[in-house]
């Protein structure tokens, strides 16, 4: 949204020129509420070629992710049916809570500083729905029907390019759901659903079928609406952007006051040849063309200030820059900026927020290697059993603990569980070490009485440690408090007998 008070501000170094202001109406509205259908003109430009370098380089990216493998893994592969999440070789299974929100905490706070820095770049250069639209379905549009200032390339009857068209749509849409699945369930997966019925894999089928609906929707009917009334990233426009940020901008100070190229006959004085010249006087640069309203995919008029509906593509700047190279002015009249810049003062790129967001940033990332390089092959955490926290058994302590093992690998793995200390401890009703069988990214929880003499406890408990082990190489030695009575001085056999005082001397329990 524009920064209000610059939208009103009269140029005190023009008088009579004022900022424009931005209209209130939806730009794909018309004035009785219908549908103001746009077909934006294409604008050749620098920026056009490097936005479709950018466009074209996303779509093979987002084709050819789910065919790289990383570590024998694919590069991102999102299982949802088992809860494990693969970014470039590493996987989270459902027990990395921490990382996961530090991951998604991360992305926010990278938006957030990208929009201060960079704007709405991502909207303009990035984001699927432009790079689809803009680089994807309009130019089959254009291919097929033409528009502004292009003919249609395919020869076909007229009747037949909609339909035409639409085919195609669908085609393409069927192939990007297609893709999108497959970073789901894996290329090799999806790659045997296509070959079989429908039936044999129904999810997956409506999985595709649903996304080709949502894909037609959008691209053929909703398409710029998603970006201006769907989209929640451009409502937090206001709150991202400041004046300091890099955004596209009419020079209204050098555009204004705008008005159609007044040109006069002129004699060359050497040649004596007449031809028209352009009137330099009171009219600034704009000479009211239209190209940059027409160019438009969100159909606003960017000389109206900064709106909510500007994607930030620079269609606009490609426009005026052909314009004004046509009228021998300098480029530039529209360009990127910032609002600082564009009322002539200095704008500046460092600033406090930016090292707020790079600082939150930093703390992130680094929590995040962190948890990241302390993950092993496997995840092993005790938990206190349920119900009372010890059971004085004949005079031994009892505990009963948890042992939950998490296998982090692509083999099934069987965990042996030892203790290490106290000496005297062992496990109660068990001939040798537990052992607990554990599936590839699964995780199991076995449950262990552990029993250990009086004398190990003080102070109302004892250090254990228990060693975890596998096949593989995994040790993880766990340190653990067992539970027992306080003092845990030895007691003589007449307290053995009756330590709570019940009357009941074979079994005390703590609380
Ligand atoms: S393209 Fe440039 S000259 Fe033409 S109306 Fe827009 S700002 Fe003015
Ligand atoms: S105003 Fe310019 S940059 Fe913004 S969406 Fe329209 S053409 Fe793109």
């Amino acid at each position: 949204m524009p920064d209000s008070d610059a939208a009103v501000r009269s140029d005190e170094s023009r008088p009579g020129v004022e900022a424009p202001r931005a209209p209130s109406v939806l730009s794909t509205l018309n004035d009785d509420g219908s549908r103001r259908w746009l077909r934006p003109r294409l604008s050749p430009g620098r920026f056009l070629l490097r936005r479709r370098v950018v466009a074209y380089g996303l779509v093979a990216l987002f084709t050819a992710l789910p065919f790289i493998t990383i570590n024998g893994r694919p590069a991102v592969l999102l299982n949802i049916v088992r809860r494990e999440f693969t970014f470039f070789g590493v996987t989270f299974l459902p027990t990395d809570t921490l990382l996961l929100a530090l991951f998604v905490v991360s992305v926010f706070v990278t938006i957030f500083a990208a929009t201060a820095l960079f704007g709405r770049v991502w909207c303009g250069w990035a984001c699927p729905q432009t790079v689809y639209l803009e680089f994807l379905y309009r130019p089959i549009e254009r291919l097929f029907e033409g528009g502004p200032g292009v003919k249609a390339r395919v020869p076909l009857p007229p009747a037949v390019r909609k339909p035409a068209k639409y085919a195609v749509y669908l085609v393409v849409s069927v192939v990007l759901a297609n893709i999108f699945l497959s970073y789901f369930v894996g290329v090799e997966t999806l790659a045997q659903w296509v070959r079989q019925s429908p039936l044999e894999h129904p999810t997956g089928f409506l999985v595709v079928a649903f996304v080709t609906a949502a894909m037609m929707f959008d691209f053929c009917f909703f398409r710029e609406q998603t970006c201006i009334v769907a989209c929640p990233y451009g409502r937090f426009q206001s709150v991202m952007l400041d004046r300091n940020s890099l955004i596209i901008s009419y020079d209204y100070k050098r555009g204004e006051p705008r008005g159609k190229l007044k040109k006069q006959k002129a004699r060359d004085p050497e040649t004596g040849d007449v031809h028209l010249k352009t009137i330099a006087g009171e009219q600034g640069d704009c000479i009211d063309c239209h190209m940059c309203v027409t160019t438009c995919p969100t159909g606003i008029d960017i000389r109206n200030g900064l709106q909510m509906e500007c994607i930030g593509c620079a269609q606009c700047i490609d426009a005026c820059d052909t314009v004004m190279d046509k009228v021998g002015r300098d480029r530039g009249l529209i360009r990127y900026s910032t609002q600082a810049g564009i009322e002539g003062g200095k704008a500046r790129i460092v600033r406090p927020r930016l090292f707020v967001y790079g600082g939150v940033l930093g703390i992130l990332s680094t929590l995040f290697v962190l948890t990241l390089a302390s993950k092993g092959a496997a995840d092993v955490s005790l938990l206190r059993g349920q119900g009372l926290p010890y059971v004085i058994i004949d005079g031994e302590v009892t505990n009963e603990v948890r042992v939950k093992v998490v296998n982090r690998t692509r083999e099934a793995a069987s965990y042996t569980i030892t203790i290490e200390s106290p000496a005297s401890a062992h496990f109660l009703g068990l001939d040798g070490a537990p052992s607990i069988a554990v599936a590839p990214g699964e995780s199991e929880t076995v449950s262990l009485r552990v029993g250990a003499p009086r004398e190990a406890f003080a102070e109302g408990g004892a250090e254990a440690v228990f060693v975890v082990t596998a096949g593989d190489g995994f040790a993880e030695r766990v340190v653990y408090r067992l539970l027992g009575p306080r003092g845990g001085a030895p007691v003589d056999d007449d307290d053995d007998d009756d330590d709570d005082g019940d009357g009941n001397g074979d079994e005390e329990e703590g609380s």
